[in-house]
């Protein structure tokens, strides 16, 4: 109840819930206060949680805050969310995201922008959570939830964690099932939570992970208790520290939180190396190139026979055409634009195909580095604290905003685990986050080394 109330005080300023689901929480809790007086209780018995509008939730809102998925309530639910409900959790409602997740500012919403509740001091500009999981993000920086999930294609659980002071991790690729996530890019695409703290991240993390038949590329491997790599000793682990990550222009506020972490995993017993990933200037533009081609793929099911709107044309290819154009947002338009054009005839070879070679490439540059003997890499999350709502125009300069990513999309390419953790503010009292990545299936080391960071 006190969530439900403090959702009602503070979404109308934020706008980080699409729908709110109160019934279906009193409903969730009830069961839950049964299987406590049962001794049944779960992992999560009764934690509520908020869900990105991504997820499937079955006879509930789920849209992509998109106006093209308009009043699709699906009859399924993702593994995910099923994972966590079976674990005791409570649904409070879904959560604002960019529009299919394409965005770093959760400004390309079909509902509007997410406020961040975090403010500069002495300055109460409207800052952005960051995106696309910004509606998670700032959900739970604002306590409007115990946790949400997220999901990271090329850094949208890190970076919006990043600017609102809470922990997101992106798990390695197949660590949990994508079934009923509406898809963006199946290469890319991983769920995963935004959480208060570290400890919070693990314990969701684990009840969220799972193997599952209805997607293939989910991995068969044990879950391992994440909570009990939270606080570890992180001594003789081997830390690497990538010379690519140090970027022109990068504010020297970047720099010195980066210094900081450096000392403090060193304090912490941790051992410190210079590292080269050769490749990770390309990591950015090869990104643009894959992403949007798998996402024009994708999103060639919203044709309005299917799903949501359907605006009616003279024909059927008149319908489609129609529907498409008043259903999709700018940037999805751009996004398909590019894929298509990407994946056309002519262009495969100089533009998919090469950078699907890049992207081999950039898999290879980590891989040596955890052959050497790294355990961990650490690196800043993003390049700047969180921006002016506006302030970014995408349909200027489209790169600007694209370039959030810079320290995030590598993970993807990569398929690793990536973690991003609060460690500071900037001059003018905004979080900066930290990330660490890991090696394949080693989120432990990320929630052991990114306690000490904390
Ligand atoms: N900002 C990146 C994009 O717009 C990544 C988004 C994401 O991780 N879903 O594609």
């Amino acid at each position: 109840e006190s969530y439900l109330a403090a959702i009602e005080a503070a979404n109308g300023a934020l706008n980080a819930y699409v729908a709110v689901t109160p019934d279906k929480a009193r409903e969730m809790a009830k069961a839950s206060d049964a299987r406590i007086a049962k001794g049944e209780a779960g992992a999560l018995e009764g934690i509520p949680l908020g869900i990105k509008d991504l997820f499937a939730t079955e006879g509930v809102h789920t849209q992509a805050a998109s106006h093209i998925l308009d009043h699709f309530e699906p009859r399924y639910e993702s593994t995910v969310t099923a994972n966590l409900w079976a674990d005791g959790a409570v649904m409070l409602g879904k959560l604002n995201m960019d529009e299919f997740a394409m965005g770093s500012s959760n400004e390309t919403s079909y509902y509007g922008p997410v406020v961040n509740p975090w403010r500069a001091e002495g300055d109460n500009k409207a800052l952005v959570p960051g995106g696309s999981s910004g509606g998670s993000a700032a959900a739970v920086a604002a306590w409007l939830c115990a946790g949400a999930t997220a999901t990271d294609t090329g850094g949208s659980i890190r970076q919006p964690a990043a600017f609102t002071a809470t922990v997101g991790i992106k798990p390695t690729y197949g660590r949990c099932s994508r079934w009923g996530i509406v898809a963006f890019a199946s290469s890319l695409d991983q769920a995963g939570p935004i959480a208060r703290d570290v400890r919070d991240a693990a314990i969701l993390l684990k009840s969220m992970a799972s193997v599952d038949p209805r997607d293939t590329t989910s991995v068969d491997r044990p879950v391992p208790d994440y909570e009990a790599a939270v606080g570890q000793s992180v001594k003789g682990l081997k830390i690497g520290i990538p010379k690519e990550y140090r970027i022109d222009g990068m504010p020297e506020e970047i720099e010195a939180l980066w210094r900081k972490g450096i000392e403090w995993m060193r304090d912490a017993g941790a051992e410190i190396v210079d590292i080269s990933l050769p490749h990770t200037k390309y990591a950015l533009p090869a990104y643009y190139i894959v992403a949007p081609a798998e996402a024009s793929s994708n999103l060639a099911r919203y044709d309005g026979v299917r799903y949501g709107l359907r605006v009616p044309g003279s024909d059927v290819s008149d319908m489609y055409e129609k529907t498409r154009a008043a259903g999709f947002g700018r940037e999805v338009k751009r996004r398909v634009m590019i894929g298509t054009y990407v994946l056309s005839a002519g262009y495969y070879d100089a533009y998919y195909l090469r950078a699907q070679k890049v992207r081999t490439l950039i898999k290879r540059d980590f891989e040596e580095a955890f052959a050497a003997g790294v355990e961990a890499i650490l690196t800043p999350a993003t390049p700047s604290a969180a921006f002016g709502i506006a302030e970014q125009d995408m349909d200027a300069d489209p790169v600007k905003m694209y370039l959030n990513d810079i320290f995030t999309v590598t993970v993807n390419m990569a398929g690793l685990p990536g973690i991003a953790v609060p460690a500071g503010l900037d001059g003018k009292g905004l979080p900066l986050g930290l990330q660490l990545i890991g090696r394949p299936f080693d989120e432990e080391t990320l929630f052991r080394t990114g306690y000490v960071l904390e």
